[in-house]
């Protein structure tokens, strides 16, 4: 067991706490948060710095980092700002179902555009009627005078409203008798036509990063437009899933890391009754449980990570890195708020934004209870739904 940090991602970390404190500091994070946008020239800005081109192969212009230092990067960009560390796992994770599952057409065409922060790219595959059951979706498409025509609905797209092209999982051809996961193909759809039409949905959190409602109706996808196989695309995603929970567990490890930061520093300036109110065990005694399970949620996420990047197999590690973090940062987030009595509510706390960010963490990019399922079953248990 080897726990001494590694020089690149320790060079990674200052590198982006740096450019927090040089050019994207609190105030404006808090001004984006409020207007409920990253701007487009923030994300230039940040293609700039290689961040958006991280998991790009180096070949198509990015730099080809493995998940453990994607794990890095977004919790380095989650202390500081939860909705721009999302924006970029969606980005990051449009580089990846490309560069393993996309045709070399598409890699040329795509990749470089994403790596230079030109080109974004949401995932569909939620829908009004479901997002557990996904299996259970209801957009089509066919092959109508050579190209794809896709029919339906789909809800909470992320990004959907500032993106070029969403990648819609839709059913191409009938399931394979009881097996509905068959029969599903991903079509990369372009958005900007008359037959999409995208409606943003407000969060409570991560607001900069913005969710929205697609129809789709009668949009026209090129032909070649499939990523993965016809028919097989719920495979294709299947083989990003553990890229996604490690890499949404550092951003909780990240919310939950700048929480606990930020209450520490104020129990110590803060006094009451002539003492810092750090002095006091009731105060001591919860950031203490939050240091602890910082700790252990780092560690999790940070073998979960190391395993992928070795090639292990690591989908109950991962499973488990997304559902223990995301849950310790609401703990976290919470019990931080406690401390700061009523500076906590107050907008310009930093904290009032991670309570509201940390509130995603449960139920994206998948449930945790469908998690709980997942790692019962992978103890022999039978599977409960
Ligand atoms: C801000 C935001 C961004 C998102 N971004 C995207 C995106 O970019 N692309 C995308 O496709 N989706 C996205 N999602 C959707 C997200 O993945 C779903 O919200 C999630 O999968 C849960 O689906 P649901 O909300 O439809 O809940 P439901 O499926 O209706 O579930 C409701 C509750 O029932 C529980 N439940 C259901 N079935 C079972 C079972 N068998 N056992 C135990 N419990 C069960 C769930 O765990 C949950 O607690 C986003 C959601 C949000 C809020």
């Amino acid at each position: 067991m080897n726990f001494e940090p590694i020089p690149e991602h320790e060079a990674l970390r200052d590198s982006v706490r740096s450019f927090f404190d040089r050019e994207l500091q609190e105030p404006k994070i808090r001004e984006m948060d409020r207007a409920r946008r990253v701007p487009r020239d923030l994300w230039k800005r940040l293609a700039q710095l290689g961040w958006p081109g991280l998991t790009v192969p180096t070949e198509y212009g990015g730099s080809g980092g493995d998940v453990m230092t994607s794990a890095i990067l977004c919790e380095e960009i989650a202390r500081r700002f939860p909705s721009l560390a999302n924006y970029w796992v969606i980005t990051s994770m449009a580089a990846r179902v490309l560069s393993e599952s996309g045709t070399e057409e598409q890699k040329a065409e795509y990749l470089h555009k994403l790596a230079a922060g030109e080109f974004l790219m949401s995932f569909g595959m939620t829908e009004p009627g479901g997002g557990t059951d996904i299996l259970g979706l209801k957009t089509r498409a066919t092959l109508e005078g050579g190209e794809w025509v896709v029919r339906g609905q789909k809800l909470y797209t992320s990004l959907a409203d500032d993106a070029n092209a969403i990648l819609v999982l839709c059913r191409t051809h009938p399931p394979e008798g009881a097996k509905r996961s068959r029969g599903l193909s991903l079509i990369l759809t372009p958005v900007h036509q008359e037959a999409v039409k995208v409606r943003r949905l407000e969060l409570m959190g991560q607001r900069a990063g913005c969710t929205c409602e697609v129809f789709l109706d009668e949009a026209r996808a090129p032909a070649d437009a499939v990523v993965g196989e016809v028919g097989r695309g719920w495979h294709t995603l299947l083989r990003t899933l553990n890229d996604e929970r490690i890499i949404c567990a550092s951003m909780y490890v990240g919310i939950t890391a700048a929480a606990l930061d930020l209450t520490v520093q104020y129990a110590k300036d803060r006094t009451a009754f002539g003492r810092p109110i750090g002095a006091y065990q009731a105060i001591q005694h919860p950031l203490a449980d939050t240091a602890i399970e910082l700790e252990q949620i780092r560690l999790l996420t940070a073998r979960a990570a190391w395993l992928h990047t070795n090639g292990r197999e690591c989908s109950t590690e991962a499973a488990m890195a997304k559902l223990a973090a995301s849950e310790a940062a609401i703990r976290a987030t919470d019990r931080c708020m406690r401390v700061l009595g009523g500076f906590g509510l107050v907008e310009e706390s930093p904290l009032e934004r991670l309570f509201r960010d940390a509130r995603l963490g449960p139920f994206s990019p998948i449930s945790n209870e469908m998690v709980r399922n997942f790692i019962g079953e992978r103890m022999g248990l039978p599977r409960s739904y």
